[in-house]
């Protein structure tokens, strides 16, 4: 079911009023509370200023960290005011609560071109029992709401899903539009050849994606550890690489049922450990000794992987190929990648999902290049498995 989203909404829905708007600012940062990754701030950023360019006033929600329902000064949003301020150029002011008069008070008094962001939304009991009463309140925060947190869509919430249910109109901003167009589309109607790669590190993770998708590939490329149990189920010795050993069957299944669309990689980047890059070789998959493991994808995977990569029209990746974080065994990764930036200039639909495979790809300054890099790791994997992600279905249907 399509959903309302925000630009669908005239302007005259917009102006002057307080627009209650859940963003996913969940970034990462260091101790000395500094943002390591902007990313997530910066993709928020086109919706508050579609919002304020109309009149409307802001007014943010947003998850930070795990603090477990109450207030822990080490989850405080405050870092990110600063930098959100910093990078949007709008001044935001920060409400040191969330739930509470004070806070009501604020939104009406938010001048306009001004964004208020308010404290950390796991701070209160029933946010993530996704609590009746919880959203009723935070529906008193806005005349209107705008869920855009697509990296939570898939948690019931009583700030993603619950307030949805309370105040409308309830529509889908810009990132979440964008997220659930591109992911959505290759899933509904990819253009063929369709190419999906899977890569990481376990099976388990990412069967129900991996079963979702055969029907629909072309191919699908498998990379990461997750090779290693399908290796096994092949009858391969693979060393002391990572396997799964329950998933085993399952893996057999699979390629018994898919035909000639799952494709394995028939080399595979060796060591005696990951930190042991220096002694790094590559053998066919067959041949991976007793006392090393596969920590990548081998270079003649690699370029086939490219091969295929390049020849499609639309590709949906997730998951490294290798241990990405340890170079040498970033060659796999990097070389989908690349394949992937080159395949766009050619006018293919590229998608990434997953915050490894973003991580990577943003690591190597290709993320311009892709059609779309998903900021959802877990709602992004529930998205391509099939299920409805509860803090999308809340929204009203367009
Ligand atoms: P994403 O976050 O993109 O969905 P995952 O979380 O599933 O990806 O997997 C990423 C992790 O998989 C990385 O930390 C990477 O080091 C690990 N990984 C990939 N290939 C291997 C391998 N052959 N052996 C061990 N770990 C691997
Ligand atoms: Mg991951």
């Amino acid at each position: 079911m399509k959903k309302k989203t925000l630009r669908s909404l005239p302007d005259s829905q917009l102006c002057s009023k307080r627009v209650l708007v859940r963003l996913d600012l969940n970034v990462p940062i260091d101790d000395s509370g500094h943002v390591t990754d902007d990313t997530r701030i910066r993709a928020s950023i086109p919706t508050l200023e579609y919002i304020l360019k109309r009149g409307g006033r802001p007014i943010v929600l947003s998850h930070f960290g795990r603090p477990k329902g109450k207030p822990d000064p080490r989850y405080t949003l405050q870092p990110v005011a600063d930098v959100l301020e910093s990078l949007c150029g709008h001044r935001v002011v920060f409400c040191e609560t969330t739930d509470t008069d004070e806070a009501i008070k604020a939104t009406h008094e938010l001048p306009h071109g001004e964004i208020l962001l308010l404290e950390n939304t796991r701070f209160l009991v029933g946010e993530e029992s996704n609590d009746e009463g919880l959203a009723r309140t935070l529906a008193e925060l806005g005349d209107l709401f705008v869920n855009d947190a697509f990296g939570a869509a898939h948690r019931a919430h009583a700030s993603t899903a619950g307030v949805a249910r309370q105040l409308h109109p309830a529509v889908a901003g810009l990132l979440m539009e964008r997220e659930l167009d591109y992911l959505g589309g290759a899933l509904a109607d990819p253009k063929h050849p369709f190419v999906a790669i899977l890569g990481g590190s376990k099976i388990s993770g990412k069967i129900d994606v991996i079963r979702a998708l055969l029907p629909k590939v072309d191919a699908l490329l498998i990379g990461g550890a997750m090779a290693c149990t399908f290796y096994k189920a092949m009858g391969y010795e693979v060393g002391n690489s990572l396997v799964e050993p329950d998933r085993i069957d399952l893996a057999r299944e699979l390629i018994d049922t898919s035909g000639t669309r799952l494709i394995l990689p028939h080399d595979a980047m060796v060591a005696r450990n990951m930190d042991d890059g220096s002694n790094a070789h590559t053998v066919k998959r067959d041949a991976i000794p007793a006392d090393e493991a596969m920590f990548d994808i081998g270079p003649g995977t690699a370029q086939s992987y490219a091969r295929a990569i390049a020849s499609a029209k639309t590709v949906l990746w997730n998951g490294p190929m290798g241990v990405f974080e340890k170079p040498p065994f970033d060659a796999g990764t990097l070389a989908v990648a690349r394949a992937m930036a080159d395949s766009t200039d050619h006018g293919a639909i590229t998608i990434v999902g997953g915050g490894d495979s973003a991580a990577a790809v943003t690591g190597a300054r290709l993320a311009a290049r892709m059609s779309h890099v998903s900021t959802g790791g877990g709602a992004s994997l529930e998205f391509l498995e099939g299920k409805e992600l509860p803090g999308v279905a809340a929204l009203d249907d367009a």
